[in-house]
């Protein structure tokens, strides 16, 4: 589970500061996706990249997992930060920032070599089997450019999760997909979260997927302005 407490966040404009993250309070339960939603510069990235320990807030923690095991990622110091980012955290943004020269497996290679993957060997049956569960069997060959937006979404889905993370936080994930590929792609993230039982927060400005989610929470300047179960836990 994600906790972020009363989070503050503010950036440089000008003489002054503009507040991007206003005393922001919401939790991902384990097992669970998260939406976060909200017009565009209310502060979702922001709120996403503090909980991926990317930029350190001006105020409150951000606790992953819970009770007296927790940590608060958010007074690690940097080089902890980044260790902590690299074997619990996953991260999927809007572009899928594959490696233009590399392959599908190679992809999830290196991300695994990068987080040493808890101690983990990332083998060959762990990559394949990985792109397999998003659906890409047989793909695990080919560079991004040979593969669509949907699928290369779904490479850097998988890639986010080779190091098997605690915390999957996905920016954005169908904003350059069309619908039904989209909806795959909301799917399969929440699929996989049920299935790893990763704490998944997943920005997006499109309800149209609304289903897949487990709970909404809406942005709106900065501020949490409400929030609601999704239609998947109403569902269950
Ligand atoms: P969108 O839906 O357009 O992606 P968003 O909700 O993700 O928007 P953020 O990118 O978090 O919004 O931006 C929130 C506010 O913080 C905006 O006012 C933005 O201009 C400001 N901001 C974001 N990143 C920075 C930065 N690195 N430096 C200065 N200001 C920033
Ligand atoms: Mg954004």
């Amino acid at each position: 589970m994600i906790t972020l407490d009363d989070v503050t966040l503010t950036f440089p404009d000008g003489d002054r500061r503009v507040t991007a993250v206003d005393h922001v309070t919401l939790t991902a339960p384990a097992g669970t996706v998260t939406g976060v939603t909200g017009p565009s510069g209310s502060g979702k990235s922001s709120l996403l990249a503090v909980a991926a320990t990317l930029i350190r807030p001006d105020a409150g923690r951000v606790l992953v997992g819970s009770g007296v095991d927790a940590v608060d990622v958010a007074v690690l110091p940097r080089d902890a930060a980044t260790a902590f980012r690299r074997e619990r955290i996953g991260i999927v943004f809007q572009q899928s920032n594959l490696l233009p020269s590399l392959t599908a497996r190679e992809q999830l290679l290196v991300m695994g070599h990068l987080g040493g993957a808890r101690g983990r060997r990332v083998t060959r049956e762990r990559t394949d089997g990985l792109l397999d569960a998003v659906g890409l069997g047989g793909h695990a060959d080919k560079r991004p450019a040979q593969l669509s937006g949907g699928q290369r979404q779904r490479v850097a889905i998988a890639r986010a999760l080779v190091h098997d993370p605690a915390v999957l936080l996905v920016d954005e994930p169908t904003s350059a997909l069309d619908q039904e590929r989209g909806g795959a792609v909301m799917d399969l993230i929440a699929r996989l979260t049920h299935e790893r039982g990763t704490a998944t927060l997943l920005v997006t400005h499109d309800l149209v997927h609304r289903g897949a989610l487990d709970a909404l929470v809406t942005v709106v300047d900065g501020r949490v302005a409400g929030s609601a179960a999704g239609a998947a836990s109403v569902a269950a």
